[in-house]
């Protein structure tokens, strides 16, 4: 066991990890749960506070301090701490950093606990960057595509984490300005065109019938099918604009993709990488790269680095 090792949390939908993390990378030891599907606050924390209960154990006692790094579903504020994950309905303003320190200051000194919270977007391009594709790199944007689009980005071996705590929001920039409103409330989102089932609405709309989710509708594209071709080349043309957009605002020439839907491969790379050519124009953004993520883990091993990232 190091000295210098720390407790990262990832929370999720649908489950809760975390896990006592070295200065390597490696977990030592980790707890996972499901999220609890409930409208009380206190129930959904019980699996937080019983997956961190499990852990504490495995923290160095000698440690002088104990570091902490949570990742959340947003939205979330970083400098209040607080969270209101969109899928975790009993949360709305949940003190989730102050709950999560009171836990360890039940055995430790509680002016040595620092807990720092940051958006799952933002944990998984830290996590990419640490220890995954962007490694070699020393600013990169990270993004995630799922039943959402999420980002981070780390520029000059940094977070960037803007005022709140939720900068590079992807999903919810405008590649349309005439586009439809979006449930954020603004208009032609990268979301709106790219999330999984957005890509799915839009196959059944034009008589596709081979399934329910991003993965039938991959899965249809790879054996030819015209329509999954069709629509999700249209979805990745949005998030190309997207993604040019924001490599063109931050100067970045690495991005990183993860997520569900890009498990799926050639078939959303080449179309998103043909796209981009057309939108990534200028000299500093010319030879933008996408790479495919490489953790699987990269939400929790960013809220470990997120944690080392704190005095
Ligand atoms: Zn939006």
């Amino acid at each position: 066991m190091t000295e210098s090792a720390v407790l990262a949390i990832d929370i999720g939908g649908t489950k809760i990890a975390a896990a006592v993390v070295d200065s390597e990378g490696t977990v030592v030891a980790d707890q996972l749960r499901p999220t609890a599907v409930s409208t009380d606050a206190e129930t959904v924390f019980a699996g937080v506070e019983s997956a961190v209960r499990a852990l504490l154990g495995s923290l160095a006692s000698t440690m002088d301090r104990i570091r902490v790094g949570i990742s959340s579903a947003g939205p979330i504020d970083g400098p209040a701490g607080t969270i209101s994950p969109v899928n975790i309905g009993a949360w709305r303003g949940f003190p989730i950093s102050a709950r999560v320190h009171a836990v360890i200051a039940e055995q430790y000194d509680k002016d040595a606990i620092r807990v720092a919270l940051a958006g799952d977007g933002h944990c998984f391009a830290l996590g990419e960057h640490w220890l995954g594709a962007g490694r070699d790199v020393d600013s990169m944007i990270g993004m995630v595509l799922s039943t959402g689009v999420g980002g981070g980005a780390v520029i000059n071996n940094r977070l960037f984490t803007g005022v709140t705590g939720n900068a590079v929001h992807l999903g919810h920039i405008s590649v349309n300005a005439w586009g439809p409103r979006c449930v954020c409330g603004g208009h032609g989102c990268t979301e709106m065109y790219a999330r999984g089932p957005a890509l799915v609405a839009a196959a059944k709309q034009r008589g596709w019938a081979g399934g329910d989710d991003a993965r039938a509708l991959t899965a249809a594209a790879r054996a030819g099918d015209e329509i999954a071709l069709r629509v999700i080349d249209h979805g990745m043309r949005a998030l190309a604009a997207g993604i040019a957009t924001t490599a063109t605002e931050l100067d970045v020439s690495v991005v990183v993709l993860g997520g569900g839907v890009s498990k799926a491969g050639a078939v959303i790379f080449d179309p998103l990488r043909r796209h981009l050519l057309d939108f990534a124009v200028l000299d500093y953004v010319k030879d933008l790269e996408l790479r495919p993520a490489i953790l699987e883990t990269a939400g929790l091993l960013g809220a470990a680095a997120l944690a080392f990232s704190q005095e």
